[in-house]
C-alpha cells in the first residue's frame, strides 16, 4: 500500500476517486510526476491502495482531450473547434432550445466527483442562468438512501458523524454491505488495529470477500434482504432485554411503534427470509448488547435496493435502541463511495437542495441563496426530477431536450444502461465535460475538454465531514480549461442573450468564499472554512460556521449527536419498517440473484482508471458458485450467456466458492454490465435497485 518514499517536498493534494480522499504529496522530477507518501494527513497516514499510487497516469495520456469537439450533422464525425466556437454554439443552442420548450428543457447531470466548488457553481448556473429545476447528479445512485435515512432519524445527513479512526477504539465493528478491503483499502488498516486490540469484527455480505477474511462473524444473507436481519437483530435485543431503555426513553421518539413492529421477526424467521442461521442473528444481537462501544457503518451493499432507505432506518433502529449514536467509539455511520460524493450533495447539484444542505423548498433557505446569488428568490425553479427520473424523461413530452454532463459516465453507469442510452440519442443536444472521450461523451453533439484534479486545486468533503484541500500541482495541457471556466462562459454568454449579469467566478478559492457565505447558518455550514485554515489543519470537519471578526475561529466538530440530535427537539427519531424485498426475485426464467460491485484496480465507470496501463484491466467477469457451474457445464474461464430482463453480458466466468450459491456477481467498471440493472427505485430517496435483480446463467456466447 505505501508510495514511493517519503518527501517533505512536493504539493500536498489528495487521490482523484473514492471518499476515503487519501493525502498524498505530487512531487516533479523533470517531467515526470511521482505520487509520494504524505504521512502527516492523519486518514490515510501515508498508505495508498494502487489506484491513488498509479492516479498520475492520465497526465499526458493520448487520449486526452485538448480542444473542444463539435459533432457535424452532415458526417457525424467530430471535428475540433475553438472554445469561443464551442461556448457560442452551446449558449445558442441552449437559449433557443428554451425560448421554444420552457426553462425545463434544459437538463444538467453532475457528479459525486466534482469540487465542492464545481458542484456550487453548477447548482447555481442551473438555478440562475438556465433557472431549470432538472438537475441532479450521480451521487443520486451512490449514498442517497443513506443520506435519506440519516435526515430522517437524525435530521442531518453526514457519512460518519465520527472520524473513521475511531473504528480502532470500538469494541465491534458491524459493517453491512461494506468491502472495506478492496474498496478502500488504506482504511482497512483501522479493522486491522480493531482486531489487534481484541475488537470484533462483523461482516454482512453475501460474497465472502478480502474484507469478510479479516471477520470474526461473517453472515452472507440473500441479496436484498439486509432490512430482514435487522428486524430479527432488533426482535433477539428486545427479547433478551438489551435495549438501553435510559437512552431511548430520553433521546428517541417513536420507539414503542417500532418495539411492537418488529414482534414476529423471530430469528428463525429471518432464517427463512436471508439464509442467515438463526444462530448468528442471536450471536451478532449478542455481541453488539454486551459491547457499549459498538458501530454498525453500511454502504451500498446495503443502500442500492428499492428498500434502501429502509434498510438502513433499520439498522439505525438498532443502533438507537442500543444507546450508540453520540456515544464515544459507537454509533451509526455511512462509508459514502465517491470522493466527492459527501460535498457534492451538499452545494446544490441535488434536484431538491440549495447550498448548505438546504431544502429548496424551504422559503427561509431560498431567501438566504437567493441574497447570495443576487437573485429573487422567487426566480429559483423548485424541485426538479431525481437522476435516473431525469434520465428517463430526456426527449420525452415533457423532458429536456438537451442534456449537459460534468464528470458522469451515465453510458456506463445508469442503470437499465440500453435504454438510458436511447433516451440521451434522442436528445436535440448533449453536451459533456470531461477529460477523456468516455462512452458518453462519445454520443455527445459538444464535447469541452477539462482540467483533471492534479491540475487544478479545489476542495473535497471525505467520508467524515472532513473538508480537504486538493492543490494544483501542474499545469493543465493547452487547450483544457477547468469546469469552472466552462460555468462562466456559458454563464457569461446565456447571460449577454437574458440581458443578465451573473457573478461566477473562476477563482475557486472566490467560488469557497461564496459557497460558505451561501451555506451559512445551513446545517452543512462552511462559512468558517477557509484553504488558509484547510492547508493549517489537513482538513475541517463541517459544520463550521463563521465567527465575528476577532473571535476565536469555530474548530469545526467531528463529532455530532453528542447532546442532541439535528431534530426540532433534538430527539432521534425511529421509523417503523418492514421487510419487502427487492423488486425482482428469480423465478424459473431468471432463477439466480445477480448482485454488482467493485474490483480493487478499478473506480467506478472505469473512464479514468481502465486508462491507466499499471491497472490490470480485466474487463467484466460473472462470479459463479463451483455447484451452480457444475450443473450448466460451466468451467472456469468460460464464455458465458448472463440474461436479466433488460439484457444480456457475455463474459468470462470465475467459478469461486466465495459467493452464495443462489447468486452470481459481476463488477460494473464497463459498458455493459449495469444494462442488466434494474431501475426499481427507492420511494424515498429514488436510488435505483443496482444490488439485486433476477437473472439467468449459461455457458457458451448465444
Ligand atoms: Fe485512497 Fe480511495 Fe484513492 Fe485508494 S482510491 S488511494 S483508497 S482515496
Amino acid at each position: 500500500l505505501a508510495a514511493a518514499a517519503p518527501s517533505p517536498t512536493g504539493t500536498t493534494t489528495h487521490c482523484p476517486y473514492c471518499s476515503l480522499q487519501c493525502g498524498m504529496r505530487l512531487e516533479r522530477v523533470g517531467r515526470t510526476l511521482n505520487v509520494v507518501e504524505w504521512s502527516e494527513f492523519g486518514v490515510n497516514e501515508g498508505a495508498l491502495c494502487r489506484k491513488g499510487r498509479t492516479a498520475t497516469g492520465l497526465r499526458g495520456h493520448r487520449e486526452r482531450l485538448t480542444s473542444p469537439l463539435v459533432r457535424d450533422r452532415a458526417t457525424g464525425e467530430f471535428r475540433a473547434v475553438s472554445w469561443d466556437e464551442a461556448l457560442d454554439l452551446v449558449a445558442r443552442h441552449l437559449t433557443e432550445l428554451q425560448a421554444e420548450s420552457g426553462r425545463d428543457t434544459v437538463g444538467v447531470f453532475g457528479g459525486g466527483g466534482l469540487t465542492n466548488e464545481k458542484a456550487y457553481a453548477l447548482g447555481k448556473f442551473a438555478r440562475t442562468v438556465l433557472r431549470t429545476s432538472q438537475i441532479d447528479y450521480n451521487g443520486r445512485w451512490c449514498m442517497s438512501s443513506a443520506a435519506a435515512a440519516g435526515n430522517k432519524a437524525f435530521g442531518l445527513d453526514r457519512g460518519l458523524p465520527f472520524p473513521l479512526k475511531d473504528i480502532e477504539t470500538a469494541d465491534v465493528v458491524v459493517l453491512v454491505g461494506s468491502n472495506m478491503a478492496e474498496t478502500m483499502p488504506p482504511a482497512a488498516r483501522h479493522l486491522d488495529r480493531l482486531r489487534a486490540a481484541g475488537g470484533k469484527l462483523v461482516v454482512v455480505d453475501p460474497r465472502r470477500t478480502p474484507t469478510v477474511e479479516r471477520a470474526d462473524l461473517a453472515l452472507q444473507p440473500v441479496p436484498g434482504t439486509d432490512l430482514a436481519l435487522a428486524l430479527g437483530v432488533l426482535h433477539h435485543l428486545i427479547a433478551t432485554d438489551a435495549v438501553d431503555e435510559a437512552y431511548v426513553a430520553a433521546r428517541t421518539t417513536g420507539f414503542g411503534d417500532v418495539r411492537r413492529s418488529v414482534t414476529a421477526w423471530w430469528p428463525e424467521q429471518v432464517e427463512r427470509v436471508t439464509g442467515v442461521p438463526a444462530a448468528d442473528v442471536r450471536a451478532l444481537a449478542d455481541l453488539l448488547a454486551a459491547h457499549p462501544r459498538a458501530m454498525i457503518l453500511t454502504a451500498r451493499g446495503a443502500e442500492q435496493h428499492a428498500q434502501g432507505t429502509d434498510t438502513v432506518l433499520a439498522w439505525i433502529n438498532v443502533a438507537l435502541a442500543l444507546g450508540l449514536p453520540g456515544r464515544p467509539g459507537a454509533g451509526w455511520g455511512c462509508l459514502t463511495g465517491q470522493g466527492n460524493g459527501q460535498g457534492g450533495r451538499e452545494h446544490g447539484q441535488k434536484a431538491d437542495q440549495l447550498p448548505g444542505y438546504r431544502s429548496i423548498e424551504d422559503p427561509a433557505a431560498r431567501a438566504h441563496v437567493a441574497h447570495v446569488w443576487g437573485v429573487e428568490p422567487d426566480s429559483i425553479p423548485g424541485k426538479g426530477r431525481s437522476a435516473y427520473e431525469l434520465l428517463e424523461a430526456l426527449g420525452q413530452p415533457d423532458g429536456p431536450r438537451a442534456l449537459l454532463v460534468f464528470g458522469s459516465n451515465i453510458v456506463v453507469s445508469a442503470p437499465r444502461a440500453a435504454h438510458v442510452t436511447e433516451r440521451l440519442a434522442s436528445l436535440d443536444l448533449l453536451v459533456v465535460a470531461d477529460m477523456v472521450l468516455s462512452e458518453t461523451a462519445a454520443m455527445a453533439d459538444v464535447v469541452l475538454p477539462v482540467t483533471q484534479w492534479a491540475e487544478e486545486t479545489g476542495t473535497m468533503t471525505n467520508l467524515e465531514g472532513r473538508v480537504i484541500l486538493r492543490q494544483r500541482a501542474i499545469t493543465p495541457p493547452e487547450g483544457v480549461r477547468s469546469d469552472l471556466d466552462v460555468i462562466a462562459g456559458l454563464a457569461e454568454r446565456m447571460g449577454q442573450r437574458l440581458g443578465q449579469r451573473l457573478d461566477f467566478p473562476t477563482d475557486p478559492e472566490k467560488v469557497f468564499a461564496e459557497l460558505g457565505r451561501a451555506s451559512a447558518g445551513g446545517l452543512a455550514d462552511y462559512s468558517g472554512i477557509t484553504y488558509d485554515r484547510i492547508r493549517d489543519e489537513h482538513g475541517v470537519f463541517w459544520p463550521c460556521p463563521a465567527t465575528p471578526e476577532g473571535a476565536v475561529p469555530h474548530p469545526g466538530t467531528p463529532y455530532l449527536f453528542a447532546e442532541r440530535f439535528a431534530t426540532p427537539d433534538g430527539r432521534a427519531r425511529c421509523h417503523v419498517v418492514d421487510h419487502r424485498g427487492p423488486a425482482e426475485v428469480p423465478d424459473a426464467d431468471y432463477p439466480l440473484h445477480l448482485t454488482t460491485g467493485r474490483v480493487l484496480a478499478q473506480y467506478q465507470s472505469g473512464a479514468q482508471t481502465r486508462r491507466i496501463k499499471e491497472l490490470p484491466d480485466s474487463g467484466p467477469f460473472v462470479e459463479v458458485h463451483p455447484l451452480v457451474a457444475a450443473r450448466l457445464g460451466i468451467e472456469d474461464g468460460s464464455l458465458v450467456t448472463l440474461s436479466t430482463r433488460r439484457g444480456e453480458l457475455r463474459a468470462p466466468a470465475k467459478v469461486v466458492s466465495t459467493i452464495r450459491e443462489d447468486t452470481v456477481f459481476v463488477p460494473f467498471h464497463w459498458a455493459g454490465v449495469n444494462r442488466l440493472v434494474n431501475d426499481a427505485l427507492d420511494p424515498t430517496s429514488r436510488m435505483p435497485e443496482f444490488k439485486v435483480c433476477a437473472a439467468a446463467l449459461k455457458v457458451g456466447g448465444h
